[in-house]
């Protein structure tokens, strides 16, 4: 069990557990460190905060995961320490979540021409005015029996190369990182494990400012974690890392804590914030 857990979703986003669930169970779990990292979105941030000042104990981290484009894949790259108080963060977050309504919609659209129809009105009420993702089209199709399970949706329907798939406006991992050093924060590359050459999209993004990357993810393996560990350390990069916890209640789904980087981590993260700022 770690200690610290930087990849956290919430209501905000894709996740089922509202700000205020999250964090009672990241502190009844003894977690020092958490970081809320709900995508395209900071909304969840202040229910956050509010909930921890009940905790003296836990420190959380105001992050954000970004999902950016590259050609055939897609990088999400995270950001922490951001001041959610920045407007020009909050207008272009406010862009990236229409972008991500028309999308839906259009995923809904070409399900229904495949034969699979789910309600747009029902997707809306499942994403419930978050950051809507393909996890709320997933729920929805469970609830119409199409799919056993919100997995299945990747698979043969909303999956990145699937026929329902649809895409929206991304900025570029660089653009990203750029955005996210402008709003205050400090840019780390998710779940990098899967990237083709991976040693060189690190490095050109450490150049283009990236401080760290995910190295103690989810279902990595001690392995991978120790592959991936080297990389971030020929490379120059904080190994980051967390959960990526959405409480989907889904069987064997990690639990916050359950992955996490050593807490010296968070002192360096810090320290990188205000070199720059
Ligand atoms: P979106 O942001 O709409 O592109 O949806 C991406 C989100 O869907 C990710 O953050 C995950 O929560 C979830 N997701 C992506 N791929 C899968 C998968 N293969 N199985 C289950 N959930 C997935
Ligand atoms: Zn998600
Ligand atoms: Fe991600
Ligand atoms: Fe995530």
């Amino acid at each position: 069990m770690a200690q610290v857990d930087l990849h956290l979703h919430t209501t905000a986003s894709d996740g089922r557990l509202t700000p205020t669930q999250l964090i009672d169970l990241v502190a009844r779990k003894g977690l020092r460190v958490v970081a809320v990292t709900d995508h395209d979105s900071t909304e969840g941030l202040e229910e956050a905060f509010r909930a921890a000042s009940a905790y003296p104990d836990l420190e959380v981290i105001p992050g954000i995961e970004l999902s950016t484009d590259v050609p055939r894949n897609e990088i999400h790259i995270l950001g922490y320490f951001i001041d959610r108080h920045d407007q020009r963060l909050q207008q272009t977050l406010v862009r990236f979540r229409e972008g991500r309504e028309g999308r839906a919609k259009r995923m809904v659209e070409k399900l229904a021409a495949m034969g699979v129809y789910v309600d747009w009105e029902r997707v809306k009420e499942i994403a419930n005015g978050a950051a809507i993702g393909r996890p709320h089209i997933a729920q929805a199709m469970v609830e119409k029996g199409y799919i056993q399970k919100p997995q299945d949706a990747f698979n043969g329907y909303i999956g990145r190369n699937d026929p329902a798939y649809a895409e929206r406006e991304k900025l570029v991992p660089a653009e990203a990182i750029k955005f996210i050093q402008e709003a205050g924060g400090v840019a780390v590359l998710a779940h990098p494990a899967e990237l083709p050459d991976l040693e060189a999209t690190a490095r050109e993004l450490k150049a283009a400012g990236l401080v760290g990357m995910e190295v103690y993810y989810a279902f990595y393996t001690p392995e991978k974690i120790s592959e991936l560990l080297d990389i971030a350390n020929r490379c120059g990069l904080l190994p980051c890392g967390g959960s990526d916890y959405h409480a989907l209640g889904t069987p064997g789904e990690l639990q916050p804590g359950d992955m996490g980087p050593p807490l010296d981590v968070v002192a360096k993260l810090k320290g990188l914030v205000k070199e720059r700022r």
